[in-house]
Formats: C-alpha cells, structure tokens, sequence
C-alpha cells in the first residue's frame, strides 16, 4: 500500500479525532510539570486543521503537510505548535512532488521532520520532550519492510519512548524549570507524539483490513 494524499488526509483526521478524545488527558499532563494548556493546544490547532482540509484540496502529500504546518503555526500558541508545525512543514519539504509515499520515502519525510523539530526546539533524547517519543518511532520505520507492521512497531517505539520520560528531569521547555519535581511525570508533549503515530497505524491497519 502506498500513502497518497487521501490516506494522509484520512490519518490527519483520525489523528485530529484521537488529540479530541485525548484533549483532558493531555491538559492533565501538562497541569503537573508544565502550565496545562497542552490539551488546549493541541486541540485548537488541529481543529483549524480539520477545517482548512475540508475548504481545500491538498494536491500532493507535501501540499497537505504545508497546510498542516501553517496552520499549526498560526494556530497554536505554546512551544508545541511551532514544534509540530516544524515537523509538518520539514517532512513537506522531503516529500517534494511524490504523489504517495512508501515505507522508505515516509521514513526519509517523517526524519526530515524530526531533524526539523529537534534543530528547531534544540532537544536531544533525554530530555523529556517529544522527542523523546518522535525518535524511536521514525527509527522504527527503517528498512523496506511491510508498512503496516512498521506503523504498529513506531506506535509502540513512540508508546515506550514518552512512558521513559516519565523518570527524567527535562532539560528544555516549562517542565525544565522544575528541575527533580518534574521526575515521576509524563511528558505532554511525548504523550501527543504517541497519537501521531498510533493514529497513522491505526489508518493503515484499518484501509488494508
Ligand atoms: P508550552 O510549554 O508553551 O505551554 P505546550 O504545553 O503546548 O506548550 O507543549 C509542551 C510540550 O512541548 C512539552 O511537553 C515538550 O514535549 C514540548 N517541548 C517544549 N519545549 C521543547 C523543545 N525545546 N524541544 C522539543 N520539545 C519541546
Ligand atoms: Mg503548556
């Protein structure tokens, strides 16, 4: 299976759909090492997004990641926003005027989006932040193996990844301010990571069902 605009336009949505049933648990989150307002963001953000995809038709993959980066950007404030938006419009750069993408070339966009978030936000693992959840689960995409089962095993790299946070002092954002308080939480923004992922799995286990 190849992911052309359509699945990825169906993958927004359900992500959209997962960051709304989330929204509570992801403000929750962030109310214990951070200023809870994750939920809030990310829910604003991606409802704009679910409303710019449904005016317009996004041609390429890389047309409706730009469309998902700006309006991310534009929408969300808070670090997270300009992150993610950052991801987007990265792995929209990669995608250059491919019509769908395999395995190999959504790892080659999904890195270059991480690449882009990490450049941008100055976070390397360990330090408690999204990344921590966005770089086992692009690594997880390595290697020309069936799609669908490297989708389920970056859901579960990215799960692990934000459940290691947990542990961990944060060395960037809000959370960075509370130094050894912090230890014993999730991060919130691992946490939205996780549904990136878990809803591109999700997407494509259900079209080849
Ligand atoms: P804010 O911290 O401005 O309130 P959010 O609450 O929406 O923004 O997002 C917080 C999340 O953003 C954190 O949990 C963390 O995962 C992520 N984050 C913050 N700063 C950075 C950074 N420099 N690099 C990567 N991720 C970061
Ligand atoms: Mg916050």
């Amino acid at each position: 299976m190849m992911l052309d605009v359509s699945v990825l336009a169906g993958w927004i949505e359900r992500l959209t759909g997962s960051i709304e049933r989330e929204q509570e648990h992801l403000t929750e989150l962030d109310a214990a090492i951070g200023d809870g307002d994750h939920g809030a963001n990310m829910a604003r953000g991606f409802k704009a997004v679910r409303e710019k995809i449904a005016q317009g038709k996004s041609e390429t993959p890389a047309d409706l990641f730009k469309l998902v980066a700006m309006t991310l950007i534009s929408t969300v404030g808070g670090a997270s926003g300009p992150l993610y938006g950052t991801f987007f419009l990265e792995a929209s750069k990669a995608a250059g005027d491919a019509r769908a993408l395999d395995l190999a070339s959504l790892h080659t966009v999904l890195a270059a989006g991480l690449a882009g978030v990490r450049m941008r936000g100055k976070a390397v693992p360990g330090d408690k932040t999204m990344v921590d959840a966005l770089t086992p689960a692009v690594d997880a995409l390595v290697g020309d193996g069936d799609l669908r089962k490297a989708l389920e095993a970056a859901a579960v790299a990215a799960a692990d990844g934000a459940e290691q946070t947990r542990p961990l002092v944060a060395h960037k954002g809000r959370a960075s301010y509370l130094g050894e308080r912090a230890i014993g939480h999730k991060d919130p923004g691992a946490a939205s990571s996780v549904l990136l992922f878990a809803s591109l799995a999700q997407e494509v286990a259900e079209l080849e069902a």
